[in-house]
């Protein structure tokens, strides 16, 4: 990937920051072409997740917004199989390796038996064609099948990771499960806001370089789940909010 200086920074990512297609492939240095990304860097996998309205797959927000329960992903079509909507998710491809699913049920038995410490996945979000959102950095801490309208189909349950933003060095930084969830903004919420702001910094309506934004911040006890307290600003307009915060 070229231009990474021009891109988004891996690891400067913040939860709710949002993103064109090129710039979500240049934070993972990588053409996304698929919603599952097993181990795609050394260090994590990555999910693209889409709960639009028509979205093919079921991702759920639980507990608040602290997890996400990830749908897994159809054997692929051919001309003369059937439908993959009518046959239960694929864990091995035909000619036996691992699907996406079975890499990561893999992961998540591992992790559940102790034998593993849990995958760390990044997960982006469609908010509408060629935008997406960065949803965060979670650890894959289950996996099942569920009958689903006659099929069986698998779920990843994703919890999201509080980093320690404290600590400057990215190797010290302790990394927790979900004590401060309150980031994972509904996907209903995200459209609603983005379509009421136009898709602009509501201070100065850039079009680029934008988060959503807690108006109250939700460690000062604004809601996640409310789109009268969720705005879009570019990231000039967010540095500088939180500087007057502090
Ligand atoms: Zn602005």
């Amino acid at each position: 990937m070229s231009n990474r200086s021009d891109g988004v920074q891996n690891d400067d990512l913040e939860p709710g920051t949002i993103l064109t297609y090129r710039e979500m492939c240049e934070a993972e240095q990588s053409s996304l072409q698929r919603g599952m990304n097993y181990r795609m860097h050394v260090d994590h996998s990555v999910l693209l997740m889409s709960r639009r309205p028509g979205a093919p797959y079921a991702d759920m927000v639980e507990d608040g917004g602290s997890t996400l329960v990830y749908e897994g992903h159809d054997a692929t079509r051919s001309l003369d199989g059937p439908d993959p909507k009518q046959v239960d998710q694929p864990l091995v491809t035909s000619a036996g390796n691992p699907t996406q699913n079975g890499l990561f049920m893999a992961a998540a038995t591992a992790f559940l038996s102790g034998q593993h410490q849990a995958e760390r996945v990044r997960v982006y979000e469609k908010v509408r064609t060629g935008i997406w959102v960065f949803n965060g950095l979670f650890l894959l801490t289950d996996a099942w099948t569920t009958n689903a309208s006659g099929r069986e189909v698998f779920k990843f349950r994703l919890e999201l990771v509080h980093v320690d933003e404290s600590v400057t060095s990215r190797a010290d930084r302790s990394v927790t499960l979900g004590r401060s969830p309150g980031r994972l903004i509904p996907s209903t919420v995200k459209q609603e806001v983005w379509k009421r702001d136009g898709g602009r910094c509501v201070e100065c309506d850039a079009t680029d370089d934008l988060h959503f934004d807690h108006i109250i911040p939700y460690s000062a006890g604004g809601s996640s789940t409310k789109a009268e307290n969720i705005q879009i600003l570019c990231a000039r307009h967010n540095l500088e909010k939180r500087d007057h915060i502090r």
